[in-house]
C-alpha cells in the first residue's frame, strides 16, 4: 500500500520503517529539515536498536523521506499523524502539532484516504481531526480511524513488529477492512472498536503501568522500613497470574516521553467530563516524591552535598534510548546539582540530549572517567554496559565507598564484598 507518515519521531519513524520493511510504499514527512536530511544520508536520528538496518535495507526502494507534506499525502492511501502531542500548560495534551497536520493534509486530500491518528490523543481526537479535515476538504472521501501505538523506546522496532495486540477505532467498515489488510503480516490479535474507546485504551493501558510502578516503588518504601526486600515481594507477587511479573520494579520513578504526560492528560480529561481521578493523582504524586527520595537517600550518606562529587551512571530515561524526555535520572541529576554537589555524568547515548535539557551538566567520556575521586556513585539508568563494569577498578578511583543503585541492579553481596557501601530501593 502507499502510506505517508507525518513526523518521523520515535514513533513515526519506527512505523514508517517498519511498514516499508512489510513491502508498503512509504513516504516519512517532517517539518524539520535536519532531521530529513540526516535520514536521507541514512542516518538515524534516534537511537534505536534495528533502525539503522532497517533504514539501510529500505531506503530509496520503499522508504523516502521528504518536507513536502502535499506531494506525499497526494500519492497516498493510508496517511498516518505521528507527531507529538505533549503536555499543555494545564495537563492536557497539546493538539497544535496535530491540527496542524491534519489541516495540511486537507489541503492535499485527493480521493478516499484513510487517515490514522497513531499519537497519543485524547478522547475526541478521531472525531476532531475528522471535522477539520472535513472543514477544508469538501466533498473528497475519507475515513479518520484512531489507532494508538504500544511501542517502547528501546524494542520499538520488535515491540512494533510482535505487539500484544493492534487496536484500531473506527464506524468505518471500509476503513476498517483496510487496516486490517494493512497489519495482516503481524498476525497480531487484532481489536477493532469505536473511536472513543481506542483512545481511551491508549491511556487506560498508560495509566494502568505506571499505576504499578508507582504502587511498587511505595511497597518498596515500606519494605525498607520493615526489613523486607521488595525484589523477592515483587518476585512472589508476580507468580499470580492475576498479576504478573511486568512493571514491578521498584526504581527512581517512572519517566519518559509517555507516562507521565499521558497520565496528566487522562486526569485532565476526566476532571472535564466531572470525575477527579484521585487514583491517577496519587500514583503521580508517589513518582514525584521517588524522585525525591533518591537525592534524601544520597544526602543520607553523604551529609551536605556542597562541594562534594557524585558520580551519575546514566541520563536517559530507560536503557536502550537516547531519550531523556521527563527522565528521572536527569531530574534526580538536577535536584543533586541544586544540592550544590559536583555531578559528573556518563551514559552510552543519551549525553547529548542530555546535556541540551541541562546545559551546565559536566559529562564524562566512560563510566570508570565519572567516578574518578567520586564520593558516590548513583546508579540511575539501567544499561547492561553498568552491570558489567569492573567494580574493583570503580573502588579504586572513587574517593568515597557510597554506592546508591536506584535500579536495583547490581549484586548487593558481592558489591559489599568489595568494601562498597551499596544502598538499593525497598531491600
Ligand atoms: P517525537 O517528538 O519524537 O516526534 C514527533 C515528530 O513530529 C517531530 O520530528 C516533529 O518535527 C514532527 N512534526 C510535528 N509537527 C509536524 C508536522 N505538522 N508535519 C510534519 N512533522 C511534524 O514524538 P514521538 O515520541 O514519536 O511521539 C509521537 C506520538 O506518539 C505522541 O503522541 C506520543 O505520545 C505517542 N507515543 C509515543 C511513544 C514513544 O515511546 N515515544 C509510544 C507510543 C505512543
Amino acid at each position: 500500500m502507499k502510506i505517508t507518515v507525518i513526523g518521523t519521531g520515535y514513533v513515526g519513524l519506527v512505523t514508517g520503517a517498519c511498514l516499508a520493511d512489510l513491502g508498503n510504499a512509504v513516504v516519512g514527512v517532517d517539518k524539520d529539515e535536519e532531521k530529513i536530511a540526516r535520514l536521507n544520508r541514512g542516518e538515524s536520528p534516534i537511537y534505536e536498536v534495528g533502525l539503522p538496518e532497517l533504514l539501510a535495507r529500505n531506503l530509496e526502494r520503499n522508504l523516502t523521506f521528504t518536507t513536502d507534506t502535499r506531494e506525499a499525502v497526494e500519492r497516498s492511501e493510508i496517511v498516518f499523524i505521528t507527531v507529538g502531542t505533549p503536555q499543555g500548560e494545564d495537563g492536557s495534551a497539546d493538539m497544535t502539532y496535530v491540527l496542524e497536520a491534519a489541516g495540511e493534509i486537507a489541503e492535499a486530500i485527493n480521493g478516499y484516504k484513510i487517515i490514522v491518528n497513531k499519537s497519543t490523543m485524547p478522547v475526541g481526537s478521531t472525531r476532531l481531526v475528522e471535522r477539520v479535515i472535513r472543514e477544508r476538504a469538501g466533498r473528497e472521501e475519507f475515513d479518520v480511524v484512531s489507532n494508538p501505538e504500544f511501542l517502547r523506546e528501546g524494542t520499538a522496532v520488535r515491540d512494533f513488529m510482535h505487539p500484544d495486540r493492534i487496536v484500531i477505532g473506527t464506524d468505518s467498515q471500509r476503513a476498517a477492512g483496510v487496516m486490517a489488510e494493512l497489519y495482516r503480516p503481524l498476525n497480531a490479535p487484532l481489536f477493532i472498536t469505536d473511536p472513543a474507546s481506542a483512545e481511551m485504551i491508549k491511556y487506560a493501558s498508560n495509566a494502568f503501568l505506571a499505576t504499578k510502578v508507582s504502587f511498587i516503588n511505595a511497597i518498596a518504601n515500606i519494605c525498607e522500613a520493615v526489613h523486607a526486600d521488595v525484589k523477592e515481594v515483587a518476585l512472589g507477587m508476580g507468580y499470580d497470574r492475576r498479576i504478573g511479573f511486568e512493571f514491578l520494579r521498584s526504581g527512581p520513578g517512572f519517566g519518559g516521553s509517555c507516562f507521565p504526560k499521558d497520565c496528566r492528560a487522562l486526569i485532565d480529561i476526566a476532571r472535564r467530563h466531572g470525575y477527579h481521578f484521585y487514583l491517577l493523582e496519587g500514583v503521580m504524586r508517589v513518582n514525584q516524591e521517588q524522585m525525591a527520595l533518591m537525592v534524601k537517600k544520597v544526602k543520607g550518606k553523604l551529609g551536605d552535598l556542597k562541594g562534594k562529587n557524585v558520580a551519575a551512571w546514566g541520563l536517559a530515561f530507560k536503557a536502550n534510548t537516547d531519550d531523556v524526555r521527563e527522565s528521572p535520572a536527569l531530574e534526580i541529576v538536577r535536584m543533586l546539582m541544586e544540592e550544590g554537589a559536583r555531578v559528573r555524568a556518563y551514559d552510552p547515548q543519551a549525553m547529548e540530549n542530555a546535556r541540551q535539557a541541562l546545559p551546565q551538566l559536566e559529562c564524562a567520556e566512560s563510566a570508570l572517567e565519572a567516578v574518578r575521586d567520586a564520593d558516590i556513585l548513583v546508579l540511575l539508568t539501567d544499561w547492561e554496559e553498568f552491570k558489567m563494569q569492573d567494580f574493583q577498578k570503580v573502588r579504586e578511583l572513587m574517593r568515597g565507598r557510597e554506592i546508591l543503585d536506584t535500579r536495583n541492579c547490581l549484586e548487593p553481596i558481592s558489591i559489599r564484598r568489595l568494601g562498597f557501601d551499596y544502598e538499593g530501593v525497598g531491600r
